[in-house]
């Protein structure tokens, strides 16, 4: 990292390398494209944005030894520089709003504009969690009836709403397995079984929650080999065995469904473990397969995935978990309860009455809680809103657009890309490629940064493991065939540079705002800190 000159200002291109192609201006800005140096490049410690009256004299100081000594250290600008600061920033991100985003297994599909209407009505986006429950029966009414929904569509017998992310929905269920297990008296069961494609997040919650975990095989399909499987099982011996479950991701990553989902349950079911599935995938089936249809016992369902509600920079993600009877009782607290009189409850408490015994079949052992408060409130609006504008008509084609659109993209490009599972059949909501075939030692990598030339962000790459360089593009149903063709043409053009060798590709991206960055190095040995210490 460069130290600031005299003025704080530098052109880009000596600041930051942004590369050949933005040498040709003074500033380093590109036609409308602006460049921007770091905050502290441009803020000075010395100057401050705004203009306050020093505070009055005999006022007393109730900080006591924390009052600050030293300054405060931070770049002074005014509104106008800052709002302009993070607007250039801004501009130099990709975002659904302005293209394709075929980030695969992260359903990154349009949030529509409905959602975001509702949600922002003041009864919505005005409530406080620490209202009286008898002022906030609308906001309580919205969890319900979107629990309702969900326990419809997943065919499952109770949801915990308030997990906030797929990975802390993750954490519940296979929580709420830990305490079932122990209430059978059966802690001594301590290995959780995943399949070899599963999303990182499955072993790390495994792992996190105290169980140690053993991979899956997969068979020549790309699916859960389940001879394998029941082996596995079979080696616990009768009655005494060491499973606790499997998380098994359906449809799975390699963009196929599990066929044999409903044996794998039996199976895991008669070894007396219960069965995780990883419903992030559940965009491709909601409206068609009902996972409770499926023995699943677990599963979480990512609202910022299926349910169209923003994804990371544009909102905090929420991963309600659906339960099986057998897992119900001991799902987190709290969760709402609908009374007869049509008065919704805020159970925060465990408790052994009748609404339990309904529900639960006796009394909630609830394993404790997720989250302070009740959940993502402003992602709850928003999924039920979307939800109730497609109706159940509505979502069962979101998720057979969602498939069409994955399989128009895999027959347009296998002739080009290496599909190592077409052969299987037609894809489920996302297609799978590998870098077989490309010349000149290029990479999927290259190809990925070729993407950004082309004004797309790349696709998910090097995911799964089980298949070599491999490229996971998930369209969603919300491209139109226009918008896929033009996304199918660029791809095209980068596979045909890729299998002919053309070295030129290693550059990309030639025509970003920056070059191609060491990633290895970026990840292990982050420079985050201004002016701060390098950590080696
Ligand atoms: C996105 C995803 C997760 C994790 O979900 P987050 O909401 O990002 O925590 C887990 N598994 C799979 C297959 C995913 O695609």
């Amino acid at each position: 990292m460069n130290a600031p000159n005299k003025s704080g200002w530098k052109p880009a291109m000596q600041a930051a390398g942004s590369g050949e192609g933005s040498a040709a201006t003074h500033t380093g800005n590109r036609a409308l494209m602006l460049e921007e140096p770091l905050i502290f490049e441009i803020g000075h410690r010395e100057t401050t944005g705004v203009d306050l009256p020093a505070p009055s004299s005999g006022g007393s100081d109730r900080l006591g030894r924390f009052a600050r000594t030293a300054p405060i250290d931070l770049p002074g600008l005014s509104e106008p520089e800052t709002v302009r600061h993070y607007t250039r920033l801004s501009r130099q991100n990709y975002a659904i709003d302005l293209g394709l985003f075929p980030l695969g297994s992260c359903t990154m599909k349009h949030n529509p504009r409905l959602n975001e209407k509702v949600a922002r009505l003041p009864g919505f986006a005005d409530v406080h969690p620490l209202q009286p429950v008898d002022t906030v029966q609308g906001a309580l009414a919205v969890i319900d009836e979107l629990a309702r929904w969900l326990i419809a569509l997943t065919g499952m017998h109770a949801v915990a709403m308030s997990p906030k992310a797929g990975a802390h929905g993750e954490l519940c269920g296979i929580l709420c397995i830990r305490a079932a297990l122990d209430a059978r008296g059966e802690s001594g069961r301590t290995v959780i079984l995943v399949p070899e494609s599963a999303h990182g997040t499955n072993p790390a919650t495994a792992a996190f929650a105290g169980f140690s975990v053993e991979e899956v095989p997969a068979n020549a399909d790309g699916r859960v080999d389940l001879p394998a499987l029941k082996a596995r099982l079979a080696r616990g011996g009768d009655g005494a065995g060491d499973v606790a479950g499997v998380m098994i991701t359906n449809p799975n990553t390699c963009g196929l469904f599990e066929r044999d989902m409903k044996a794998i349950s039996d199976a895991v079911h008669d070894a007396g473990g219960y069965v995780y599935c990883d419903g992030a995938n559940f965009n491709a089936i909601v409206g068609r397969v009902r996972p409770g249809d499926l023995g699943i016992d677990a599963m979480h369902i990512n609202l910022h995935k299926t349910f169209s509600t923003p994804h990371g920079g544009g909102g905090p993600g929420s991963g309600p978990v659906v339960l099986s009877e057998a897992l119900a009782p001991f799902m987190p607290l709290p969760y709402t309860a609908r009374t007869a009189d049509g008065h919704i409850h805020l159970v925060e408490e465990e408790r052994a009455d009748a609404f339990s015994e309904e529900h639960f079949g006796g009394v909630m052992q609830s394993f404790g809680r997720m989250t302070a408060f009740h959940g993502q409130m402003g992602m709850f609006t928003r999924a039920l809103t979307y939800i109730l504008s497609h109706g159940a008509d509505g979502l069962r084609q979101v998720a057979e657009d969602a498939v069409l659109n994955a399989n128009y993209v895999l027959r347009s490009l296998e002739d080009v890309l290496d599909a190592p599972f077409a052969r299987s059949g037609p894809c489920m909501h996302e297609a799978l490629f590998s870098d077989a075939g490309f010349g000149g030692g290029l990479s999927t990598l290259d190809l990925a940064k070729g993407l950004i030339d082309e004004g797309f962000h790349p696709m998910t790459v090097y995911f799964p493991l089980v298949v070599h360089g491999a490229m996971l593009v998930e369209p969603t149903e919300t491209e139109s065939k226009a918008a896929l063709d033009q996304f199918i043409g660029a791809l095209r053009h980068l596979a045909e540079r890729a299998r002919a060798g053309d070295e030129t590709l290693k550059a990309a991206p030639v025509h970003a705002p920056r070059r191609r960055l060491d990633e290895t190095q970026a990840a292990r040995r982050p420079v985050l800190t201004w002016g701060g210490t390098d950590p080696r």
